[in-house]
């Protein structure tokens, strides 16, 4: 069953400047962007920084109103909700108890002034799980233990603990209240290399017992491809490419997807005979992005349609989506001969 999906969803922040803070421009981190995700399924979003991926993140989960387009919520009872639009008070509270997320930056998202149990507490007690504080504390107890922590450390402080012992909080206040889906925001980026993987078991872990749908938002492809499903390569604010998680390893289509597997030392694109793709340059700004396929000022491919044609998805294979001119000629040049 379906948890979410997002049609033609886009995101511009508005640039103010002057006196009177008028808006002078945007920047736009997110440019019609589509896909779902069902119940069990992991999916994973790359791209380099900036790409829109966390606005992604947080634009699913409402901290962030979308410009344009829909988020389609199906509830535990298979109701269609758009979320772009108000929400009843009991379906924004299943909504919120369904979809939880866990950020970059552990340091940040514990409030400092509250203590470990109240952290977790909060949520547990938000949508009335337990009846009795009793057994909303041995619930604590019990969440504290199954993220790895010694169940007493819920009188301690978040200053008290390491980064990794933090992000095991994040994750043990996010999984409380038994999401069906668990975006998780480059998790592991601003950890210790020694304790990252230990947070990746630990999330692993979670998603084998509980069956949850998963979000995995990160620029290391690696990481994703072990973590994931499907995976959604993001630029500029476009998904140029979604496939499972082994088409894009064994056959990237898109350029762009082609270069970040060649920057990867272990997936030698000599050894897997893959194309050896430079990715030269930085990625434009998105207050000014180029006309046509975002990618074309990178793209050692490019000829002149792509500086003033925006290539719409094909499909080049069963699951396996790309915007590229080239596979679109390519199925042109199929149909001809056929
Ligand atoms: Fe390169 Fe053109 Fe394909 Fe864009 S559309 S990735 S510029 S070949």
């Amino acid at each position: 069953m379906k948890i979410l999906q997002t049609q033609n969803l886009k995101k511009h922040f508005p640039i103010r400047s002057g006196v009177f803070l008028q808006i002078t421009g945007y920047v736009k981190a997110l440019e019609k962007v589509d896909f779902e995700i069902s119940e069990g399924e992991t999916i994973g979003i790359v791209g380099e920084s900036g790409c829109g991926k966390s606005t992604l993140g947080k634009t699913l989960v409402k901290i962030y109103e979308p410009t344009a387009g829909s988020i389609t919520y199906f509830d535990p009872t298979g109701k269609v909700h758009d979320i772009t639009k108000g929400l009843r008070k009991d379906v924004r509270s299943i909504f919120r108890k369904d979809v939880q997320m866990i950020f970059q930056n552990p340091y940040d998202s514990l409030d400092p002034r509250m203590t470990i149990r109240d952290i977790i507490r909060e949520p547990i007690e938000t949508h009335r799980l337990f009846n009795t504080s009793q057994a909303m504390d041995d619930y604590v107890r019990e969440l504290l233990t199954k993220v790895g922590l010694d169940p007493d450390y819920g009188k301690r402080y978040p200053h008290e603990f390491s980064g990794g012992q933090r992000q095991r909080i994040a994750i043990a206040r996010s999984i409380s209240v038994k999401p069906r889906l668990l975006i998780c925001d480059e998790p592991t980026s601003a950890l210790d290399v020694s304790v990252q993987s230990q947070i990746i078991n630990l999330l692993k872990q979670i998603q084998r017992e509980n069956q949850m749908a998963f979000i995995f938002i990160s620029h290391n492809l690696d990481l994703v491809y072990h973590m994931s499903d499907r995976i959604l390569v993001m630029y500029l604010g476009n998904i140029v490419e979604s496939a499972p998680s082994t088409a894009i390893f064994d056959s990237p289509a898109h350029p762009y997807t082609q270069a970040l597997m060649s920057a990867i030392p272990s997936w030698n694109p000599t050894e897997r005979k893959l194309k050896d793709v430079k990715l030269e340059g930085e990625p434009p700004s998105p207050i000014n992005p180029p006309h046509g396929c975002p990618f074309h000022p990178r793209c050692q491919y490019r000829f002149d349609a792509c500086s003033t044609v925006k290539p719409d998805p094909v499909m080049v294979s069963p699951g396996h989506i790309c915007a590229c001119h080239l596979h679109a000629e390519k199925q042109k040049d199929e149909k001809i001969v056929s």
